[in-house]
């Protein structure tokens, strides 16, 4: 453990290139500079702090499980039955890429109709994005057979990816937009995926980015103000590009922007976007018209 976390503030991992740096010098992978962090912090050790992630991870596959046996429509009936009509689809056409692209899709599907039906779930990083880290990552550990240590180690990643970006922006839709929500999660995963197969921190941190950038300006326009509409079927997108991410980056494919600029480039763009496009339901898909029908629909009015 390091003794000197907190008298040592270069020791803080705030961007992109101190991970890189401290890694290097420590010669420790990002997960165990976390752990080690977060047990001095929290004066535990790092068993209890892996026996939290654990918990979270647990709540993942829980969700992914009920999620998928149900099609429990949402209070406002809007959403629900998704998950179930993909696995009906993937039954009678299985999915052209294959039976990894099934699961992801599906339990992306499976978390966040749990999410609408008041479910427990695991907001990662929020409720409105909280499908894609968990269908990443559990499906890809089903297919190849990954321990639950090593679920622990992606899952430990992906949160401190999450956590690099909120040092320079909230990661919340009304603040910079669902860039800052799916596409936060989207990057998390990518970062967890590269972790499992094997890449090392510089591809961890390229897949982030490479995620990031290529979801730039998504805007936050839910229907009717509800977490459902586009939110929903924006989780199982969101995991896909996860993977292409991932798959650039174990190839050695780099970002050519640096990836802590992305993330200035990512907080820019939150700020010059309209607030209308921020979460108030005032703008893009949320004001088209048969967005207003479903509102009035909905609340009646
Ligand atoms: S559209 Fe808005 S509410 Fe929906 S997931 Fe994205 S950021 Fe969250």
């Amino acid at each position: 453990m390091w003794e000197n976390w907190k008298v040592n503030m270069k020791n803080e991992i705030n961007t992109f290139s101190d991970l890189l740096l401290i890694c290097g010098q420590k010669n420790k992978r990002a997960y165990e500079l976390v752990q080690e962090k977060e047990a001095f912090l929290l004066d535990t050790s790092i068993d209890e702090i892996r026996l939290k992630v654990k918990k979270s991870l647990d709540a993942m596959k829980n969700a992914i499980k009920i999620g998928l046996k149900s099609d429990e429509k949402s209070i406002s009936k809007q959403c629900g039955d998704d998950c179930k009509k993909l696995q009906e689809g993937f039954k009678a056409h299985p999915a052209l890429f294959g039976d990894l692209f099934e699961k992801i899709t599906t339990y992306a599907l499976a978390t966040i109709e749990e999410n609408l039906r008041m479910g427990k779930i695991v907001a990662c990083p929020t409720a409105g994005s909280c499908a894609i880290v968990p269908a990443v990552l559990i499906a890809i550990s089903e297919k190849f057979n990954i321990s639950e240590d090593e679920q622990i180690n992606a899952l430990i990643t992906a949160g401190l990816i999450g956590s690099i970006v909120q040092t320079k922006v909230s990661l919340a839709g009304a603040v910079a937009g669902c860039q800052a929500e799916c596409g936060v999660a989207s990057a998390m995963s990518a970062g967890a995926l590269v972790q499992i197969l094997g890449g090392k921190e510089k591809q961890i941190v390229h897949s982030a980015a490479l995620a990031l950038k290529n979801i730039l300006g998504l805007t936050c326009d839910p229907v009717a103000g509800l977490v459902e509409i586009p939110c929903v079927k924006r989780n199982a997108f969101l995991a896909v590009h996860a993977v292409t991410a991932a798959e650039l980056a174990l190839a050695g494919i780099e970002s050519k922007i640096p990836p802590d600029e992305v993330i200035d480039a990512l907080t820019q763009t939150g700020q010059l976007m309209s607030p209308l496009l921020k979460e108030c339901s005032q703008a893009g898909l949320a004001k088209t018209k048969t967005a207003l029908k479903i509102e009035q629909k909905i609340f009646n009015r």
